[in-house]
């Protein structure tokens, strides 16, 4: 309950600009945890290994950059939020609303890192394009979407929600495993995250994070029943 009234007061503008602009979306080094995002998700899909028709991201927020490697590899992109607020402000980015925030200089640092020469208006057309369901969610719910998504997602992306709405280790374990369901059995999920985190801002919010330690995620991954297939971490 104190997480959803946390939720409550969260301002996607805020949180955008406190996460996604100027000083910390700094392409300048690898140094910085943008642009180690970026590359971190632009290897993993470089391999070819994680496509299919559906991908579901799970707590997409007022963000995209999380599906900008992955888009060229499915179909269909699924982003899913808990808060209404954050789903408006996808679908203003993903018609074109005027007002819509400005992915631009992150689009054009994954056309550079991914090195195929592809004009960064083309990534920003085919994400759009394939971004047609933009899903309310709830990871606490066995059936996070209120039910089953068929046909399941053949992969499920994941950043910096699973902690972030989990009042502890047991919730944050529940919470992978119901996402989980969204997932067709030997599928892949990707997950990022904080460790070691307590909370963050998004405007008048203060949101409480659960700090996990890499041996809790080990742990917890291992609980749900996924398989691990590699983790790397940064520090910041
Ligand atoms: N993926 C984005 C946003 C992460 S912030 C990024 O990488 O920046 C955490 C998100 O979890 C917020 O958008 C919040 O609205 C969402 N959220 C809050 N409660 C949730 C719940 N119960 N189930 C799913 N998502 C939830």
């Amino acid at each position: 309950a104190a997480l959803r009234e946390g939720y409550e007061r969260f301002d996607p503008r805020a949180y955008l600009r406190n996460n996604y602009l100027p000083p910390r979306a700094d392409f300048s080094s690898e140094e910085f945890v943008v642009p180690w995002k970026l590359r971190c998700l632009a290897e993993t899909f470089a391999s070819g290994e994680i496509r299919g028709r559906t991908l579901i991201d799970v707590g997409s927020g007022p963000t995209i950059y999380q599906l900008l490697s992955a888009c060229d590899h499915f179909e269909e992109i699924v982003a899913t939020d808990y808060l209404a607020v954050n789903r408006e402000e996808l679908g203003r980015w993903a018609r074109g609303e005027p007002g819509a925030f400005d992915w631009s200089p992150f689009i054009q640092h994954v056309c550079k890192i991914e090195g195929r020469g592809e004009p960064w208006q083309d990534k920003e057309r085919r994400l759009r394009e394939r971004l047609r369901r933009i899903l309310p969610i709830d990871v606490h719910r066995p059936e996070p979407l209120g039910a089953p998504l068929r046909p399941p997602a053949d992969a499920l992306l994941s950043a910096f929600c699973l902690e972030a709405v989990s009042p502890d280790r047991a919730a944050f374990v529940r919470a992978l495993a119901h996402v989980g369901n969204l997932l067709r059995p030997g599928g892949h999920a990707l997950l990022l995250g904080a460790l070691g985190e307590s909370f963050y801002l998004a405007g008048p919010a203060r949101l409480p994070v659960v700090p996990l330690e890499e041996s809790d995620v080990r742990e917890a991954l291992a609980a749900a029943g996924f398989a691990l297939r590699e983790l790397r971490s940064s520090v910041m």
